[in-house]
């Protein structure tokens, strides 16, 4: 069983973090240079993580699957980064971030890791102006902020609806100076597929070239993975394509815990599925609901009726008429769920039936097209170019899509994984947005893991690793590793049955979608917990992957990935199963309140489920983290 500490620090909840940097074991800065650290991904978890490292003095090798880490999915974020800074003047601070995130992950995070986030969400801001980041500005010159959902103040930073690219711009400059001057080694198209565990610590991993089909075993100090979320198993969702699960979950496999893995975050306002064809859906960013305003008929016969011609009267802003309050901006889960509502009520928009309408006529008259346009230009754009419609004259038809992941790999507070040596960064873990991820914190935690959390833990661990002491890359350990991922390619590549791997995916992302999606029930899940296994036999008998492993072979990348998903799949229905309560994303039709709110069960569900690996084909062990909650109150979470 593995021991799950999560060494929170005692003492006051604002002391914690400053407590324990000041107690924490440092690494002198002659020694620091004697050891190794690889980074395994270089969006902005990592990119930040492996250049401020390197800045310190750490030697460490970048890997990316990418041809450039300027191509990590952290590219695709819109809507903007939170921080405490309060420049509104509007009632902000970090104990108001930290109160927001909280409720907003519905009572399933640790209290001590998000308000360590809150507090150096500040630092982030000042680290990333330096860098040249052309956050959107006021006509005075101060920074300028929008609102996200789950928040009653202005705290989100942006650049237009391209606030990940200009981060990652910015990260991504400060790991190119540290490869620049020999700091970081950086290997762009290489995929890990195996985690090297040595005397029970991480000491290292297998890497695919993904051109030349070369494996390579890769020896280090200690091993960080920043490598993303894995919402990808549902086939269709928000992510770039290129996401998937392979590195955390062959770290799974090799024993680092896998916690609540069945939470996923659905986002309300994406683009609606169109087709069978689709591979992929895109986001409306959620910045378009400071303005933007969400209705749907009141009468089911009016749904196909062009929406300029239903009248006020005849028009249900649900959101606004059931959380006054938050309004449109009220949390994604919320949103998403009653979108699903008025849409199985049957007034639900669009030839699918399965779309709301996201309205910015009453924004158009208060700030004129080019105000609008000044704000979501890029976005109005983005729709334009896949609908076909102009979402200035007519309202944008949105429906909730599969966009983020709070499960992960489990970390104490110093971002360790139960494997000593094992750190993860950024969305692959799971440790600050409990059931629900509050819009604009997920670039927060990367850029808060990577540049200010990090550079101190990770000296915490190596203190205890002798300079010179890391194993060869010739060692027992790293072979069987190779061998295992030598093995797992020649049996995708023998397998010559019928189907391609995108054949398989997308049936396993209807069962999850249908099963462990939006809303799940003891009957869905029991039903996908069937199907799933069935469907990884038929992908095992009849998938067709062409092509040699000596080589660039896409088809090869994808079956490795799609052969993880068919097994974290089942991992989430199990965990979705077990959690016998409904919490944020996390909604089981029976753990429900009459007017259709998430029911908890703080009793038995006030703590993290961190699955364990027992071995192929037996059953996983759920170990089980406490959550104690000192400082705020659980209570029933309430946006009216
Ligand atoms: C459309 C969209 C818009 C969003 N907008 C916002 C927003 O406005 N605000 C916000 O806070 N959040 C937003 N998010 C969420 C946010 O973008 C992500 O959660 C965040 O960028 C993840 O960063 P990361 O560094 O953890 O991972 P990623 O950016 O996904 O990077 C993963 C890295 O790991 C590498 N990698 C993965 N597996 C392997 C492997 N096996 N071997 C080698 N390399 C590997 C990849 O090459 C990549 O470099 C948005 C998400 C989407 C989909």
């Amino acid at each position: 069983m593995a021991q799950l500490d999560s060494r929170i620090p005692p003492g006051p909840l604002a002391d914690k973090w400053r407590t324990h940097k000041a107690n924490i074991r440092l690494v002198n800065p002659a020694n620091k240079r004697k050891y190794e650290v690889i980074v395994v991904g270089a969006g902005l978890a990592g990119s930040s993580a492996a250049a401020t490292l390197a800045e310190l003095g750490y030697k460490v090798k970048c890997f990316v699957y990418h041809d450039s880490p300027r191509r990590a999915h952290s590219i695709a974020a819109q809507g903007g980064i939170n921080a405490a800074k309060n420049y509104q003047n509007d009632g902000d601070s970090v104990y108001r971030l930290f109160y927001d995130t909280i409720k907003g992950g519905d009572y399933r995070a640790r209290e001590a890791n998000v308000h360590r986030l809150a507090e150096v969400s500040v630092n982030i801001i000042d680290q990333c102006v330096a860098q040249g980041v052309p956050f959107a500005r006021e006509y005075g010159g101060l920074l300028a902020n929008r609102s996200f959902g789950g928040a009653q103040v202005s705290r989100t930073f942006y650049a237009r609806g391209q606030t990940g690219q200009q981060l990652l711009l910015g990260a991504y400059s400060a790991l190119m100076r540290m490869v620049g001057n020999g700091g970081v080694q950086l290997f762009p198209n290489s995929e890990m597929l195996d985690l090297v565990i040595v005397d029970g610590q991480a000491k290292g991993i297998v890497v695919r070239n993904l051109i030349t089909g070369e494996i390579s075993r890769h020896a280090a100090d200690a091993v960080i993975l920043a490598t993303g979320g894995y919402g990808n198993v549902f086939n269709l969702s928000t992510y770039a394509r290129q996401s998937n699960a392979t590195a955390i979950w062959r770290a799974y496999k090799r024993g680092a815990c896998f916690a609540n893995p069945c939470y996923t975050q659905i986002h309300p306002t994406c683009i609606p599925v169109t087709g069978d064809y689709q591979s992929k859906l895109t986001l409306m960013s959620e910045s378009l609901r400071n303005d933007g305003r969400i209705w749907v008929p009141k009468k089911a016969e009016d749904r196909l009726k062009d929406p300029n011609t239903i009248p006020e009267s005849d028009r249900d802003y649900y959101l606004e008429r059931i959380y006054p309050s938050f309004g449109n901006l009220a949390p994604r889960d919320i949103a998403s769920r009653a979108a699903k509502r008025v849409c199985d009520e049957g007034r639900g928009v669009g030839e699918s039936g399965l779309g709301v309408y996201l309205d910015f006529s009453d924004a158009i008259k208060r700030l004129g097209e080019a105000g609008v346009a000044e704000r979501y230009g890029n976005l109005f754009d983005i729709y334009h170019e896949i609908t076909n419609e102009n979402a200035y004259k007519v309202p944008m038809r949105i429906y909730p899509a599969v966009h983020y992941t709070m499960g992960g790999l489990w970390v104490d507070y110093n971002l360790m994984s139960n494997i000593p040596g094992l750190f993860v960064l950024g969305e692959a873990n799971f440790s600050d947005h409990g059931a629900n991820r509050l819009g604009a914190s997920a670039l927060m935690q990367g850029l808060a893991d990577g540049y200010f959390v990090i550079p101190y833990t990770i000296g915490d661990y190596l203190a205890t690793q002798k300079p010179g002491s890391r194993p060869s890359a010739d060692a027992a350990e790293f072979k069987a590793a190779e061998q295992n991922v030598v093995g797992m390619t020649t049996r995708l590549l023998g397998i010559n049955g019928k189907e391609p791997v995108s054949y398989f995916h997308k049936r396993l992302g209807k069962i999850m979608w249908e099963g462990c999606g939006m809303a799940r029930t003891e009957a869905s899940l029991k039903k996908a917990l069937q199907e799933i296994p069935k469907l990884r036999e038929e992908f095992w008998a009849n998938v067709r992957v062409p092509g040699s492993e000596k080589t660039l072979n896409q088809s090869l990348e994808q079956a490795g990935r799609v052969a993880d998903f068919l097994e974290l799949g089942e991992l989430m229905c199990l965990d979705a199963l077990t959690r016998e309560e409904s919490c944020g994303g996390h909604f089981r039709e029976e753990h429900q309140y009459p007017d259709g709110e998430c029911k908890r069960d703080d009793e038995k569900f006030g703590h993290v489920a961190a699955w364990e690996f027992q071995g192929e084909g037996k059953a996983p062990l759920r170990n089980v983290e406490p959550l104690n909650y000192e400082f705020v109150k659980m209570s029933v979470r309430n946006y009216k």
